[in-house]
This record gives C-alpha cells, structure tokens and sequence, in this order.
C-alpha cells in the first residue's frame, strides 16, 4: 500500500500520483507540465508507469494542469473509468477538446516551418477526437457519495470550493487487515469567493497530501477588491472610453458576470454595453448555469429568487467572430471580457490593438500573469507592446486588481488543515520551493504537524505511517 509523487513535485504544474493497494492501481489526476516551451516538452516524456495497468483515475477538477494529460493517458492504454465531480466533467469536455483544437493547431504551425528546415514533422501530443474519446470514460459523481471504485478502494468527493466542480479526494484504502485514510487537497479555493462554497474541513486522515501554491502569501480582503473595481468602472465611465478584461475562460469569467450582476446599479453598469467575447468562456458560462445545485447560499438565493446569476440586459455573448470585429468599431461604452487570460493569444489581442493606443482606454487585469507574457508587460507598465510584429503605444490606464484568485491564501491552507483530528502527516506538493518551506514551517511550529516535501518519483509506504 503506497502513494508515488509524479507530478506537481516542487511545482506547481503536472499534478499526478500513483497508490498501489494490493494488485490494483489508481492516478489522482494526470495534468499538462505548463511553463515554458523547455518545460512543456517533458509532456511528451513516457509515463512512470504503465497506463495500461491503471485500474481507474480520479480527478479533482478541470484544470488542464490537473486534467490535461488524460487523452495521452487513453492514448497509451488507460481503459479504465475516470471518477470525477459530474461537474467536472462537463467542464472537461470542453477544455479538453479545446486542448485537443490548440494541439493540433500548433503541431501544423511547427510542421510548416519544420518542413522548410528540411526537419521530420512531429505529431500533436493528442488532437480533438482523441481528447473526445477519453472523455467517454468519465464518470459523474456527487460530492459526499462514496463509492467503491476497485476492491480496496472507496472514493468520497468533497467541495474543494476553487472552481466549479473541484474536489478534495478522500480515499479509504483496505488491504487484508490494513486500512488506511488518504486525503488529496487538489486545489483549495479562496473563502469567500462568489459563487462556490468554502473548502470543506475533513477530520479523519492518516495522510494529506496538499496544496501550497499561496503557503507564503495572504490574500487581501474581497470587500477591498470589489471597492477597487467599483472606483475603476466609475472613472473609466467619467473618461468614456472602452474598458477591456483578459480574463480566463473558467472561473474569473463567471465570477465577473456574477460580481457585475450584483453590482449593477452600484457601478453604473447600465451605461454600458457588456461583451462576453470568447466561445470557450461563453460554454463554460453554460456550464456554470447548469450547476446551480453546487453554489455557494448566496448565489442560490439569486439564482431561486431571481434567475440566472450571470444574465445581465446589456450583455452580449459574442460567438462568431464577425460579432467580435463588430465591438472593434466602438471606442467608448463596451466593458470586453475576452480571453487569453494573459493576452498570449485570442481575442483579447484585436481588442487590445483597437485600444490599448487610446488613453480614455482602461484595462482591468484581474488575474495571475505569467513571466514573459503580453499580459505582465502590462502590468509591469510597458508603454509599448508588440501585436503581430507591429508596435503598438500603450496609452490605456491599466489597473491590476488585487485580491482575486481561485486558491486558499497561507491563512486559508492552515485552517483548513487545523480541522484534521490528530495532526495527520502532510505531504506538500502544488507549490514553488520558497511558499512550500513557508507553509512548512508554518504547519511545523504552529500545529505540530510532520511535513514532507516529495521530490519528483518519491513513494510513501502507506503501511508504515
Ligand atoms: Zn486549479
């Protein structure tokens, strides 16, 4: 009876492990390495274990970093049934064809110029039909239903409360006379944040193994945030000009539409004309709509007494892209969320290049921007960005708003973990090395607990804690 750490070691993309319990294997999730190109390239390397002798995985939510490797799992073998929140697996359906899209896209753009280099062409890491016939090997759960998934082996979800559908995984393992409790935090959502519950506490386990993404940093209070994002939609309305949002597709889209709505006569939003400009993020706003059984009290209480929790008069879900050249031609009044999220790529890119020269232009940044991207030279106040190789001035006042994201903060992670009976051992992954030895520390002197901070490949012999 043991855990194997092959993913998510020291880092916080490519989550995956491996338990042993007598003769039957599980995977708790199989996520994209994401990073730079280098990096990515390790998405290709074979897996540490043979796909084919998987009995079932388990996924605690839709992020590609957690689900994104799944069609390559089926693609070399895995037969068997993927356990998620049913949530979840709407969600992946979704994302993970869109993956599948992205793959094959970018394969064809490198075999053009490989082909002109005189080098072999290579072939998509999984395209959008392979992606699509993992996705008939998922498996919808509830939370708090457990259920025996292979002999041995009984898997409970919990609401991890990060985005919709996450879950922490519980695990009752059994063999012969040995029983043993293993929880996976996956990612821990941010208390407090709209529309989903807080993560839920679990009190029994003889092994956590959890998150650390924030294990150095403190959230600032959401009150503060949305009073920023009110001030700034109020000057940007006195200036008039087009206010424009990369935001991801998943997630920060919904919590916008949601926060917009119950913000509407407070920020003068009704001055507006609103443009949800993304197709992915407009079938993930469907997605979200379709599980109102999952949210937060608040946002059940709307949703029964008033409706949908995202509709809005003035808001324009623009799918074709003939809509989207359409909002081009406004230069004051349009509120544009658009993705990609760091403005690597997508619509948020013409959008930009229509308004970023334009001073009465405002730019909301409302998430994490990776070293390198469009989107951080944005926050880190470039006054030029380039737009398919062309210059491009930036005039627009760009505001990054604090206190938005999808993960518990150092406060959050050591709460949730205070709730365990008994000081389980810890086992920290989905983290940088410096927030990982913080959280640490933290959990050491403050908690007693004993923590361990698994290298790529280390195995935990369950029998022995
Ligand atoms: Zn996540």
């Amino acid at each position: 009876m043991d855990i194997h750490f092959y993913g998510a070691t020291r880092e916080v993309t490519g989550s995956c492990y491996l338990l042993r319990v007598g003769e039957h294997h599980i995977l708790v999730d199989c996520g994209l390495i994401q990073g730079n190109p280098q990096h990515e390239e390790h998405n290709r390397d074979p897996f540490p274990f043979e796909p084919s002798e998987i009995d079932a995985v388990v996924l605690t939510h839709a992020h590609l970093d957690h689900s994104g490797r799944l069609p390559l799992l089926v693609k070399q073998g895995f037969k068997g049934p993927i356990h998620t929140h049913r949530a979840t697996a709407d969600l992946c359906r979704i994302m993970l064809e869109d993956a599948g899209y992205l793959n094959e896209k970018d394969a064809a753009w490198d075999n053009r110029k490989r082909e002109r280099q005189g080098k072999e062409p290579v072939s998509p890491l999984y395209t959008q039909e392979e992606a699509r016939l993992a996705h008939t090997q998922f498996r919808a759960l509830e939370y708090g239903k457990t259920k025996k998934i292979v002999p041995g082996i009984k898997l409970t979800l919990l609401d991890a409360g990060h985005i919709l559908g996450s879950a922490i995984v519980k695990l009752e393992l059994k063999d012969g006379n040995q029983r043993r409790v293993v929880v996976l935090s996956g990612d821990l959502g941010h208390s407090g944040a709209p529309i989903l519950r807080d993560p839920e506490p679990v009190r029994q386990a003889d092994l956590v193994v959890m998150e650390s993404t924030y294990g150095n940093r403190q959230h600032r209070p959401w009150d503060a945030t949305w009073q920023e994002m009110g001030e700034i939609l109020s000057r940007a309305r006195a200036d008039k000009g087009n206010v424009l949002i990369p935001a991801f597709a998943v997630g920060r889209t919904q919590e916008l539409l949601y926060v917009f709505k119950q913000h509407y006569q407070e920020w003068g939003l009704d001055d507006w004309q609103i443009f949800l400009d993304s197709p992915m993020a407009i079938k993930a706003t469907r997605v979200y709509q379709r599980h109102g059984t999952v949210y937060d009290a608040r946002a059940r209480q709307i949703l029964e007494k008033v409706g949908d929790p995202f509709a809005m008069p003035n808001l324009t879900m623009s799918r074709h892209s003939t809509q989207s050249m359409a909002i081009n031609k406004m230069d004051s009044g349009a509120i544009i969320i658009a993705g990609s999220g760091m403005c690597t790529g997508g619509r948020i890119t013409h959008h930009l290049k229509h308004n970023a020269w334009r001073k009465h232009a405002h730019i909301l940044i409302v998430g994490f921007q990776a070293a390198g991207t469009r989107g951080r030279a944005l926050v880190d106040g470039a006054d030029e960005i380039h737009l398919w190789g062309e210059p491009v001035k930036v005039k627009a006042q760009v505001h990054t708003i604090g206190g938005l994201s999808a993960h518990a903060d150092q406060k959050g992670l050591m709460d949730w973990y205070g709730r365990f009976d008994g000081r389980p051992r810890v086992a920290l992954v989905h983290g940088e090395p410096e927030s990982m030895q913080t959280l640490a520390s933290r959990l050491h002197n403050e908690l007693q607990a004993e923590v361990m901070q698994p290298e790529f490949g280390a195995r935990i012999d369950l029998t022995r804690l």
